[in-house]
């Protein structure tokens, strides 16, 4: 049986429930759209096309304003693009007013902490505004694949900052923490950054786009820990493609208080 190729989503999907791996990889079932999802993409989308703006206009004095108001014109446009996705999800007129708001928020919380850092980076260095732009862009949305651990992941954000490489993941998340899924997703990007350029990143985390960005080192723990979880799944998805090699983990996660699994009605984890 040829090996998975899988994914930092399909392997922590595993790790949280075999079955689920099953419904989603195996046989494919499809899933829900969501809007915490949708409205992921659409602040992906804004944080990669942001770095695409023209800024030859800007000034010490206006590119603060500069930065907010085209973050503004990009959701605007990035909601627009999305409105026929959106309206499938079948939410309120309130409720989507209320997701632009908040994804407003946080992309705004994010310009200011971008202006921060030009700020920083112009009186350190002495360099322009442009300048400083130009090196705190990132390279972004970057496919990476791996034929020897079978993998694959695409990285949101690779900064090159003076002589160290930054690998960062952007969220929506309300909990600002590093949860197990979290530290292997990272974890996978790390592995795939370094087999294919033959150097570690030094650093690798999340931008919480509510809260701040996070980073941890990368060190040969973090690599090791990607190679164990990769062997793991490969080992069983491939040699099992049978349901019922693909037990489930029954707990909060089938159904919460506001969501349940995409597969919950197929599952019936509770036997209704
Ligand atoms: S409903 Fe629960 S047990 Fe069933 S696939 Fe989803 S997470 Fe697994």
């Amino acid at each position: 049986m040829p090996t998975r190729l899988q994914s930092p989503s399909s392997v922590n999907t595993f790790k949280q429930c075999k079955r689920k791996y099953f419904y989603q990889y195996i046989e494919k079932l499809p899933t829900l759209p969501n809007i915490h999802q949708v409205r992921g993409n659409i602040a992906h989308s804004c944080l990669e096309d942001f770095f695409d703006i023209s800024i030859e206009h800007w000034t010490p004095e206006n590119y603060a304003f500069e930065c907010k108001t085209a973050m503004q014109r990009l959701l605007l446009n990035q909601w627009g693009k999305y409105k026929e996705r959106l309206t499938g999800l079948d939410l309120s007129q309130d409720q989507v007013r209320f997701y632009f708001e908040e994804t407003m928020l946080m992309l705004m919380n994010w310009v200011t902490q971008f202006v921060d850092r030009i700020s920083v980076r112009t009186n350190r260095l002495s360099c322009s505004i442009q300048d400083a732009f130009m090196q705190l862009t990132p390279v972004r949305e970057q496919e990476y694949k791996s034929d020897n651990y079978s993998v694959r992941g695409f990285i949101d954000a690779i900064e090159h900052l003076d002589d160290e490489i930054h690998i960062v993941d952007y969220k929506t998340n309300s909990r600002f923490d590093f949860k197990d899924s979290i530290r292997l997703q990272l974890a996978i990007y790390s592995l795939l950054y370094f087999e294919k350029h033959g150097v570690m990143p030094a650093k690798v985390g999340i931008d919480f786009l509510r809260h701040k960005k996070k980073m941890i080192n990368v060190d040969e723990e973090l690599l090791t820990l990607a190679k164990r979880e990769l062997e793991l799944v490969h080992a069983h998805t491939g040699l099992c493609e049978h349901i019922t090699e693909y037990p489930r983990t029954i707990t909060g996660l089938c159904k919460w208080k506001t969501g349940q699994c995409d597969f919950y009605a197929h599952c019936k984890p509770h036997g209704k």
